[in-house]
């Protein structure tokens, strides 16, 4: 029989690996904790109408992209392809309103789009996000971008620039539109069939596209546009529009946040309004965004709830794991291991001396009856900190070893002093470390 593998865009992440998604995560919940931030779970599938509703019933995630499926009571569902739908959907079904007038929420989770899969795009991929419902402030958006911008710092990505733009009111950007239609008609027919499509549903996806024939016309080198002479959205905004950007812009400048202009980034989706913002990392290719987001002031009323200004990102943990390893970051080591070794009359006593202390600390030990040597040689696997063996002299007298795998050097310690004694041994490291800073 063939045997089974993951479906394709999907994968599993295995011990060895899995350790860096951990440790991204919980880097994420400290940072969340600090910016006040409470975690929402919600379902990984909804009413595909949801998703039909909030996506725009004309987007690429829900005309191609969407897991539809019909469940056993014949209901119409869809696994998640973002997080900020089912969100603002748990949002009005538990009256959060009446709770407080501004929410702010966070989620990670794994999100699902049937696309073409390639480095940096799965069918299965995860997302952090995080969302401030209630307030159209300009301070929100910047303290979203602020909240964005440091969970990459704590991540490890240095001098981050976040490109912004206003796609403003959905009646500006029905203007804009059309400019930009008017500016591309002369390339129409030279675009990608996928972009000939956009150009007439919706134009301002054209300047997402990825197909290498239309980078080309937009960057001029092909068809013969003027990228200087583009449209550009900010231009056409409104006036509360061009105040709210404004406001947000000077916000990040008191901040310290580095924000640059980048009049091409206009978002997939229609509930966007206002703010839109994405970092990118160019050492992942054409996949390079590492996350994005921005204000959908007219989402909540899509949902058919009331008018509820929002304003959220979302950060693909895929591509940032794939950044940090293309940056070549060394994975972060569990802090010490013990593993407790013992010999052929010390074995029966081994189990209750790993489980006190596990009570305390990451305790590894040998489940088969194995040599001393052949336990060295796992605790070297494991890189364990320190080894405890068990040896029957020692033990007669209510003793134990202690070997520093670090410095080689071993001592024995008394059975009720052992945690006292592992600890000397763990706190040298401290000492160490508070040396190096
Ligand atoms: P979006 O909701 O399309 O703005 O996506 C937000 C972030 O999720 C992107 O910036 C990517 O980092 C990540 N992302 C989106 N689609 C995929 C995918 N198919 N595979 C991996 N990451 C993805």
């Amino acid at each position: 029989m063939a045997r089974f593998q993951a479906p394709r865009g999907t994968r599993d992440l295995i011990p060895g690996e899995i350790e860096r998604w951990q440790w991204v995560e919980a880097m994420a919940r400290d940072v969340f904790d600090r910016y006040c931030y409470d975690e929402i779970r919600t379902p990984m599938f909804e009413d595909y109408e949801l998703f039909a509703r909030s996506s725009g019933e004309a987007s690429e995630v829900v005309q191609k992209e969407m897991y539809r499926f019909t469940d056993q009571g014949d209901r119409d569902l869809a696994l998640r392809p973002e997080g900020t739908a089912g969100v603002c959907r748990a949002y009005l079904e538990h009256g959060l309103a009446s709770r407080g007038r501004i929410h702010r929420l966070w989620y990670m989770g794994p999100m699902f789009r049937y696309g073409r899969p390639q480095k940096g795009r799965y069918r299965q991929f995860w997302q952090i996000g995080a969302e401030i419902i209630g307030t159209p402030a300009p301070r929100a958006d910047a303290e979203i971008i602020a909240l964005f911008v440091d969970l990459f710092e704590a991540w490890g990505f240095e001098d981050l620039v976040v490109m912004v733009n206003s796609v403003g009111s959905p009646e500006s950007r029905q203007a804009y539109a059309e400019r930009l239609k008017a500016w591309l008609a002369p390339v129409a027919t030279l675009l990608s069939p996928e972009s000939q499509e956009r150009l007439t549903r919706n134009p301002l996806r054209v300047l997402d596209s990825k197909h290498p024939t239309d980078l080309a016309i937009l960057a001029g080198k092909q068809g013969g546009l003027d990228p200087s002479t583009m449209p550009h959205m900010l231009d056409e905004l409104d006036a509360e529009s061009r105040e709210h950007f404004e406001a947000v812009r000077s916000e990040l400048e008191s901040i310290e946040i580095n924000s640059e202009i980048d009049h091409g980034l206009v978002r997939g989706l229609d509930y966007y309004t206002r703010t839109a913002f994405e970092v990118h990392d160019r050492s992942l290719g054409a996949q390079s965004a590492l996350g994005g987001g921005g204000r959908y002031d007219r989402l909540i009323e899509e949902l058919g709830g009331p008018a509820t200004p929002g304003v959220g990102f979302s950060i693909g943990v895929d591509r940032v794991l794939l950044a940090m390893e293309s940056r070549g970051d060394t994975l972060v080591k569990k802090a010490g291991t013990i593993f407790v070794a013992s010999t052929e009359g010390t074995r029966p006593a081994a189990p209750a001396i790993v489980r006190a202390l596990r009570a305390v600390y990451a305790v590894d030990h040998d489940l088969e009856a194995r040599t001393l040597s052949a336990q060295m040689k796992s605790a070297d696997k494991v890189e364990a900190r320190v080894v405890m063996i068990l040896g029957e002299d020692e033990w007669k007298q209510g003793q134990v070893v202690l070997r520093d795998m670090k410095t080689g050097s071993q001592t024995t310690a008394n059975l009720d002093e052992m945690v006292e004694s592992i600890d000397r041994i763990l706190g040298s490291d401290r000492e160490v470390e508070s040396e190096e800073e």
